[in-house]
């Protein structure tokens, strides 16, 4: 697909980037059924194609319609369409760029107060981890004093147990390893990271809070903030760095949609010097998601050395767009292998496919999509019956969490439950190798 830029945009780095993407797509339409806003309101603008035709447009033309910036923002980023397309699209990379040249030669009327106060404030309060998580902790202290369905997006307080990761396992292991905190999740699923410090140390790996690691820039960037992305991602490289060459040996992220944009910092930092682009490269090369750094052999010689055997927890795994489409890394099926590994039984799911309309913000700026997106979503995983879900990402954790009739819960805390009383800390005779 061909375009000439607009005269406004010539030199716009941008613009030429988007250029170059689009020119790849052949309009076949294969991406079309892959395409889970398409499948929900039968509206060619509302697929990749149509997503496709109008950032063209909006190049061509070197200004932004308001059908544009409504049919990319109802686009969810999820990348299924990047997996259906024979030609190799990028289109999660194009669909970032067309929201940022739609910040930057914007449709004459501005967005609604109430969307435009709704953004301003998922940016200044979710993205600030400092912030987030004393606001969930007060609302979860109020919640008595509330209406029951005033906050349906709070979380119940996590147990005081399970959020206590273990006593320090950095003395124990040479194996040593950075976790990617990121901003909601401290707030509002502390138990994850806990959990994952408790199985990590089982499998011999001591895992390092890092605090001074932050938001990873993916809520900002994928709004079309990228400036302000840029500066988190810095930040962070600079700090990925120091600890990449104090000894630790891989950035480990529990939440696959920060996951997926930390392995993307190379691309992000494109621009930037050559020596930031090289950490960045660095850092981007040491993010791994949770279920890349976990023996399988290993974690079953551990579950079988508890000798406990009775009914198996029936699991529906809904795998994240950001592991599947982005980092690739559901087909293999890793994560099945690991609870598989410790006694889960796991059931068939439809549609695997398909985004259950989380998507960061998404469940928020686009509530109507997202809650139909969700029910469909959960009548796939519920299809067996089972007795629990489990996810890899915080965002699907709490947005399916808020409509199922079953917990919803990260896959390493069923290992973690699994492995609760198995061989004590310390003795780590079955150490893993990765
Ligand atoms: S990223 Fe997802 S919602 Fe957006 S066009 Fe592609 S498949 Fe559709
Ligand atoms: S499948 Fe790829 S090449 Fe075909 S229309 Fe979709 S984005 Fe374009």
């Amino acid at each position: 697909m061909y375009s000439r830029p607009a005269e406004v945009l010539v030199g716009n780095a941008h613009a030429a980037e988007a250029r170059e993407l689009i020119r790849r797509c052949v309009h076949c339409g294969f991406c079309l059924p892959a395409c889970p806003t398409y499948r929900v309101t039968g509206n060619e603008l509302d697929s990749p194609r149509g997503r496709i035709y109008l950032i063209k447009d909006l190049v061509e033309r070197g200004a932004a319609s308001e059908t544009t910036r409504t049919h990319l923002d109802r686009c969810l980023t999820c990348r299924a369409c990047e997996t259906a397309c024979p030609s190799g699209v990028e289109y999660g990379r194009l669909v970032d760029l067309g929201r940022d040249l739609v910040q930057v030669r914007p449709p004459p009327a501005p967005r609604a107060l109430r969307e435009r106060l709704l953004r301003a404030a998922l940016l200044a309060v979710a993205t600030r981890r400092s912030l987030f998580t004393p606001i969930v902790r007060l609302a979860q202290a109020l919640r008595g004093l509330m209406p029951r369905a005033s906050m349906p997006w709070l979380p119940p307080s996590p147990r005081t147990a399970r959020m206590v990761a273990t006593s320090n396992p950095i003395s124990r292991h040479v194996r040593r390893m950075v976790v990617l905190e990121g901003c909601v999740q401290p707030g509002l699923a502390p138990q994850i990271n806990a959990a994952t410090t408790r199985v990590l140390d089982r499998l011999g790996i001591a895992l390092v809070a890092a605090h001074e690691i932050g938001c990873c820039g993916a809520m900002d960037h994928h709004l079309g903030r990228i400036d302000t992305a840029l500066g988190k991602v810095r930040r962070n490289v600079v700090a990925g760095t120091r600890r990449l060459d104090d000894g630790v040996e891989a950035i480990v992220s529990t939440a696959s949609g920060c996951g997926v944009f930390a392995k993307d910092y190379d691309h992000v930092l494109r621009h930037a010097s050559p020596d930031l682009r090289r950490a960045g490269a660095r850092v981007a090369a040491a993010t791994r998601d949770l279920c890349e750094v976990i023996d399988v052999a290993s974690l079953a010689r551990l579950h079988a050395a508890r000798g406990v055997s009775g009914p198996r927890l029936r699991v529906a795994w809904q795998a994240p767009c950001s592991l599947q489409h982005g980092q690739h890394l559901a087909t293999a099926g890793k994560v099945e292998a690991i609870l598989r590994a410790v006694g889960c039984e796991l059931v068939p799911v439809a549609n695997a496919t398909l985004c259950c309309g989380s998507a960061g913000t998404y469940s928020l700026l686009q509530p109507e999509l997202s809650q139909e997106l969700r029910a469909r979503k959960l009548a796939s995983l519920m299809g067996a019956a089972p007795d629990v879900i489990a996810t890899a990402n915080v965002g699907c954790l709490e947005h399916l969490r808020q409509a199922s009739r079953v917990p919803v819960r990260h896959w390493i805390e069923l290992v973690d439950d699994a492995l609760e009383c198995a061989t004590p800390v310390g003795a780590q005779a079955v150490a893993t190798t990765t």
